[in-house]
């Protein structure tokens, strides 16, 4: 007795300090997930640009599997406990977040389309509203990475492939089945699906073979995910060199006789009295039966309109750094180009390069992007002149801008080539004339997010159904366990249910096989493990039913009457499993729900004061800033007192320390002179953001409360398949002695 006491206290201490561990390590960094995210939304990086995802809070389990998953860092991350968008400018739309969360609580989306005018309106099949047998595919529709363009270029060929075999107007051999505009990667696949299904189609291409990828730094590595080229086979690695993946797609189009007219710029599009399009270009008119435009989103590289540009030390690309050496280069920009181009030219012999951006500091970079580049200023390899803008450009010299306001100034720098990465002109217009249409009402309605299902729901369903029938098999034999375990002994079903022998043991070894495909869930969720069988939300299915049950074939097992021996223990560690795995999957998504609910308004509230203090900055020295900075630190104290002694003080003292606070500022402002009005405002914003922020504070405390369950879950599996382990063992080397006695 005193033996078990002992144990039990060790391993109650032992998991209540590990717990504690984790809780701390976890609120350590919710903290600094809330830092990054405000620091985002300070750069302007928390907005996206195309898709990005959406996690459903209501369902999100804090697993983490989508912030593993993403190829690009900081697009998400786990704060209290849930999955958020932090660096939503940084997602290119990978979708690998949204296919391996367990829950399917993450959905892509465009997200309010209303007010969108970039995005063109198409149908499903990629078809402009409005122009049948007009198509768009790859980036000109919003989705960006080189898979998503093979997929709707393939889509966009089998629609032109139905739409000719539904026509019966008789092909003529001067007519072409399919025109497509863009040799990128939308364009290559469109025209490599049409030749499989028998169209006569030629790509049209202003430059050459490749697309975007063309323009992409010498040796460069590309990110795909697996995809299907059509006539190729799939494209397994998920890594290629520029030059790979270029010299793949020329052999290609050698190998299947693809026609590509390059330097053919296409000019637009009209309606011959037929109904065909008549495609205009730089090489003269085709006729068409439809056209799938491809070009991409990138259209012609943004000019900066300065004297000097239309010197030919002036580029908009680069292709290779290794071909500069000894030379000073200013590359102008700060998105990834810029700073890819700025690092690789900077890695040569005797380069001098300076970065000229006209923001305060980069947003929008890609994590390791930003990383690099701000070691490479700190290293002194390349020097960054922000808030500067470009004002002429000489042979031997460049002229630049730099500061804002009072602080202007002139500088001139020696400069031998000049980088532009500014962006590109869109290529909206054209395609506008075309008869695309940008008309937000002209677009398909969104998919509402809410309306997405809950697999669960089967899962459970399923459980349900075999649940019964054991019941029902146990009420059918309710006469036998019913029994003592005395009497039991002497009744003619016993050989048969006893937990040693017959059906008991089969439902014994069927609990155990659950138990094994239960577990096989772990190494299927891990980042670590290449396993990728299935969906992990299969599997996260998976894990539930066969959780529920092993519990099930595990009280069959036991013949309804569970002893004090090692099988018995097993037996509540599994009951205490799948009770804490309910807790987790249906209420702990709840309280972290409300946490994040708070800390959105808290970044709504700051985000007002923003506006508000802005204007005053303008006129008064930094007071907007100081003002701020003030409120925030006031929301931090309500927040991060990670102790309970210290929260229980700031709930007594917090009041007090707002009142001082606030007529603090209040004093500072009159003697600022700005407006009464402006001030209560500001005064009333300042409570609310502290207010929020107490609020959200206290549920991070029943979070961690509802937390434990996963740290339980984790442990009682450990403990329980130990136990699972010792009984197996144990009844295979003593079989039905066993049975009676331990
Ligand atoms: C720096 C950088 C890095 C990237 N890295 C990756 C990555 O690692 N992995 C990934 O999956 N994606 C990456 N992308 C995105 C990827 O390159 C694009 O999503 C993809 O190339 C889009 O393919 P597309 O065929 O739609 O358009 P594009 O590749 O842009 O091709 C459009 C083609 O149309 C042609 N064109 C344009 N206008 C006309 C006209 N008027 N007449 C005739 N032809 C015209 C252009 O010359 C071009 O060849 C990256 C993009 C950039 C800029």
């Amino acid at each position: 007795m005193t033996w078990a006491l002992l144990i039990t206290l060790v391993l109650v201490l032992g998991i209540a300090l590990v717990a504690l561990i984790a809780q701390r390590a976890e609120l350590r960094r919710t903290h600094e997930g809330l830092e990054e995210r405000s620091r985002a939304r300070e750069r302007g990086s928390h907005a996206a640009r195309l898709q990005y995802p959406v996690p459903d809070l209501a369902k999100c389990i804090g697993c983490g599997t989508c912030v593993a998953a993403c190829p690009e860092e900081g697009v998400l991350q786990v704060i209290h406990g849930q999955a958020v968008v932090v660096h939503g400018a940084r997602c290119v739309g990978h979708g690998v977040c949204a296919k391996e969360c367990p829950v399917g609580a993450i959905a892509l989306t465009f997200g309010d389309l209303t007010e969108r005018r970039d995005l063109p309106a198409l149908t499903p099949d990629f078809e402009a509203v409005g122009s049948p047998g007009l198509y768009l595919a790859g980036e000109v529709t919003g989705f960006s990475l080189i898979r998503t363009a093979i997929t709707h270029g393939v889509a966009v060929a089998r629609a032109a492939s139905e739409r000719v075999r539904s026509s019966d107007v008789t092909p003529t051999s001067d007519v072409l089945d399919l025109a497509i505009v863009g040799a990128g990667p939308a364009g290559l696949a469109c025209a490599l699906e049409a030749k499989r299904l028998g169209l006569r189609a030629v790509i049209l291409e202003q430059e050459r073979l490749g697309g975007t990828v063309t323009s992409y730094p010498r040796r460069k590595l590309v990110m795909t995910q697996p995809v299907e080229l059509p006539l190729h086979g799939k494209l397994t690695r998920t890594t290629y060199s520029k030059e790979e993946l270029l010299e793949l797609w020329e052999e290609v189009v050698r190998e299947h006789e693809i026609e590509i007219l390059t330097q053919c710029n296409f000019t637009g599009l009209d309606r011959s009295p037929d109904g065909n399009f008549l495609v205009y270009s730089s090489r003269g008119t085709l006729e068409a039966r439809n056209v799938c435009i491809a070009i991409g989103r990138r259209g012609t590289p943004r000019k900066l309109g300065v004297r000097g540009e239309e010197s030919s030390k002036v580029a908009y690309s680069l292709m290779d750094a290794q071909s500069y050496t000894n030379r000073r280069i200013l590359v102008v920009g700060g998105g990834d180009s810029a700073i890819e181009a700025a690092l690789g030219l900077a890695e040569q012999t005797g380069n001098q390069v300076t970065l000229s951006y006209r923001r305060a500091h980069f947003n929008r970079l890609k994590l390791r992007n930003e990383e690099r580049v701000h070691e490479a200023i700190r290293a002194g390899h390349l020097e960054c002149l922000f808030e500067s803008q470009v004002r002429s450009i000489e042979s031997g010299e460049v002229e630049l801008e730099l500061g804002v306001g009072d602080t202007l100034q002139v500088v001139r720098i020696p400069n031998d080539d000049v980088f532009v990465f500014a962006g590109g002109l869109a290529p909206f217009p054209l395609l506008e004339s075309c008869g695309v249409s940008f008309d937000p009402a002209d677009r398909p309605p969104a998919e509402a997010l809410s309306d997405r299902g809950n697999s669960l729901v089967k899962v459970l369903g399923a459980a349900l159904i075999l649940a019964l029938a054991v019941l029902g098999w146990i009420v059918a034999y309710g006469s036998y366990y019913d029994l003592s375990p005395a009497q039991r002994l002497g009744a003619e079903a016993h050989d048969l249910l006893r937990p040693g022998g017959g059906l008991g043991l089969a439902f014994g070894i069927v609990g155990a096989s659950l138990i094994a495909i239960n577990l096989a869930y772990l190494p299927r969720r891990s980042p670590s493990i290449r396993f990728q069988l299935g969906s992990l939300q299969h599997w996260m299915s998976a894990h539930v039913l066969s959780g529920i049950l092993a519990l099930v074939a595990v009280i069959a097992h036991s013949a309804l009457q569970p002893k004090h021996t090692v099988g018995g223990h097993a037996l509540a560690g599994l009951a205490f499993l799948v009770a804490t795995g309910a807790i987790g999957r249906y209420f702990y998504s709840f309280v972290p729900h409300a946490a994040n609910g708070r800390e959105l308004q808290i970044d709504e509230v700051r985000a007002r004061l923003a506006g508000l203090t802005a204007e005053w900055d303008r006129e008064k020295s930094h007071f907007g800033d100081r003002v701020r900075r003030e409120i925030d630190r006031l929301v931090q104290s309500g927040q991060w007192k990670s102790g309970l002694f210290q929260r229980v003080l700031l709930l007594v003292t917090g009041e007090r320390r707002l009142r001082r606070t606030l007529r603090r500022i209040e004093r500072d402002a009159v003697q600022e002179g700005l407006a009464g009005d402006q001030v209560s405002e500001l005064l009333v914003l300042a409570r609310r953001a502290y207010r929020e922020a107490l609020v959200a504070a206290h549920f991070e405390d029943l979070r961690s409360l509802i937390a434990s369950w996963r740290y339980f879950h984790r442990w009682v599996a450990l403990l329980m398949v130990a136990l699972v382990v010792i009984h197996i063992v144990t009844a295979l080397q003593y079989g039905s002695a066993f049975e009676g006695g331990n």
